[in-house]
């Protein structure tokens, strides 16, 4: 075990402060990363303040992070994909059982047992739980790293190893939506990654937000038209209309409003998490043939 600097949060209530923290030295399928820049995802803040107490509690002391990017300063024996100096990344999970049926078909995410980046159970025993990239290095599988493009910013690639994925996987799943009439609702970190995918796909891309503030901000980023959702002649306006849209809404809200600003055969995939369940109308499903990717997320973060 060698030590590393880290931020950490002792409680609930504590805010993030400078600490230390054990890592496992590299075993021979393992990387070691020296971290260059790590993303800051809302999970990260619900995790220190163990508002998701009920499905996962948190474990303190607690380091967050998850949009790793860094540049490999050691391999293990057995690594093969890797070398020292290599820019890599790393995501949501670090480890999974590699048996069950979704990791023989190459969907870790939905293994039972991932490990995820942190505050999941450390199956080496370093610590109690894992810990995430808020530090300034750490020791993950070769199979959980990822490699980064020299090429690209790193800074900004790193919110793409959570936020990106995200939004790019259900856009993707959903099929080719180049010409198609995408909405995006919701514009924070998972909004505007959604309306620059869509857009770079080829989609006329239409934001659904409820503050006019972040009407200029959402055409910068490539959104062709703003929907203010409060306002129901606009939303009338486009009632029908949609071929897909992705949710992004962590908060309770009205499903059904955007249920119905789904042409034939829409689709609606929800990528936000909200506290309590939403209410689904059948009628808005079933004019239409409407369909819904109620769990839209690749993974859980
Ligand atoms: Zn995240
Ligand atoms: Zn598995």
């Amino acid at each position: 075990m060698y030590k590393a600097k880290a931020y950490s949060a002792a409680g609930a209530n504590s805010p993030l402060a400078l600490d230390t923290i054990s890592r496992r030295d590299a075993t021979a399928s393992d990387v070691q990363i020296e971290i260059l820049f790590c993303g800051i995802c809302h999970s990260d803040l619900h995790t220190v303040r163990d508002e998701w107490n009920s499905v996962m509690p948190t474990v303190y002391p607690c380091v967050p992070g998850h949009e790793i990017v860094g540049r490999v300063a050691s391999v293990g024996s057995a690594v093969t994909k890797f070398k020292p100096g290599d820019l890599v990344g790393v995501g949501c999970l670090v480890d999974s059982d590699h048996t069950c049926p979704s990791c023989r078909a190459d969907v870790e995410q939905f293994c039972p047992d991932a490990t995820f980046t942190y505050n999941s159970p450390d199956k080496h025993g370093t610590a109690p739980v894992t810990y995430g990239g808020y530090s300034e290095s750490i020791v993950v599988d070769e199979r959980f790293v990822l490699r980064v493009p020299a090429n690209l910013d790193l800074a900004g690639v790193a919110p793409l190893l959570c936020a990106g994925i995200t939004t790019y996987s259900p856009i993707r799943r959903w099929g080719d939506i180049a010409g198609k009439k995408v909405g995006v609702v919701g514009l924070g970190g998972l909004g505007h990654m959604g309306v620059k995918f869509a857009r770079a796909f080829g989609a006329h891309v239409v934001v659904f937000t409820t503050s006019p503030g972040k009407r200029e901000d959402a055409l910068r980023l490539g959104a062709h038209e703003v929907i203010i959702s409060t306002n129901a002649g606009e939303m009338q306006q486009h009632a029908g209309s949609f071929d897909f849209i992705l949710d992004t809404i962590a908060a309770e809200h009205d499903i059904n409003a955007y249920l119905n600003m789904l042409g034939r055969d829409g689709n609606i995939t929800l990528v936000g998490a909200p506290e309590k369940p939403l209410e689904v109308s059948a009628f808005a499903l079933l004019f239409g043939r409407r369909n819904g990717a109620f769990s839209g997320r690749p993974q859980l973060q």
